[in-house]
């Protein structure tokens, strides 16, 4: 089954096009990056398949179906950073977060355990590194047990730990079984975390598939390194 089906896909800022008929498939259980350098596109895709944004032209399916706000419940999204309260607990915040969601609270243990933020989750959202904020952060997107997870440059304003360890969830996620997609403009996050990839361009399409085919052609690497 594809999670994602793209097909034609335009968005226009009045004069700016900011995706010119773009086309790819997102396959389940796959890490799917949607790799450009800033202004390709990236925000703009993801936008509109969480409808957020209304495309000019062209259509996309989740899960193989017209796209219905049913479909969009089942997927976990951290397109911003999300406003948690400096002064309060990550689980408390997590427990605010599930109520907004309207998720049940008996949640929130397996999420926290997900993420590795158990032995933390009584100290004050304040006191957390970046890394950990971030990960408080995919934890909320996990209330509700979604298949399918959306990310907008998930490691970015992060030091290396944080790099590093958002990385590493991302592969645990998908050893889970999770499908996710998360935009970067970085070759190198690409080539460590996905199994499949899109490179955008100036709101086109370059190429798209499996990361490893697409990275070890040259001329596409070139055109990856020239985009990170
Ligand atoms: P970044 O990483 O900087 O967010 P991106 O690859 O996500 O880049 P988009 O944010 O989707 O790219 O932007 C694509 C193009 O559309 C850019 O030229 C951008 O200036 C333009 N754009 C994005 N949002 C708007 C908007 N609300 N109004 C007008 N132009 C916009």
């Amino acid at each position: 089954m594809a999670i994602l089906t793209v097909e034609d896909l335009s968005k226009s800022y009045g004069r700016i096009q900011a995706l010119k008929k773009v086309s790819f498939s997102v396959p389940e259980g796959s890490v799917f990056g949607i790799l450009g350098p800033n202004g390709s596109g990236k925000t703009t895709m993801l936008g509109t398949i969480m409808d957020i944004l209304k495309p000019t032209s062209g259509t996309y399916k989740l899960f193989d179906e017209a796209p219905t706000e049913l479909h969009r419940r089942r997927i976990g999204t951290l397109l911003e950073t999300p406003n948690f309260y400096h002064y309060l607990s990550g689980v408390k915040n997590l427990e605010i977060a599930a109520e907004i969601k309207q998720h049940g609270k008996e949640d929130i243990p397996r999420v926290l355990e997900m993420v590795d933020l158990t032995k933390r989750k009584d100290s004050k959202f304040s006191t957390y590194s970046l890394g950990m904020k971030q990960r408080l952060a995919i934890a909320s997107c996990l209330l509700g047990n979604p298949k399918v997870l959306v990310f907008d440059e998930p490691t970015n304003g992060l030091d290396p730990v944080g790099i590093a360890e958002i990385r590493e969830l991302m592969k645990t996620l998908y050893r889970e079984g999770k499908t996710i997609i998360m935009a970067s403009h970085l070759l190198d996050e690409v080539e460590k975390v996905c199994t499949h990839v899109a490179i955008l361009r100036k709101g086109e399409l370059i190429t798209s598939g499996d990361v490893n085919e697409i990275l070890s052609n040259e001329d596409m690497v070139e055109v990856g390194a020239k985009n990170s």
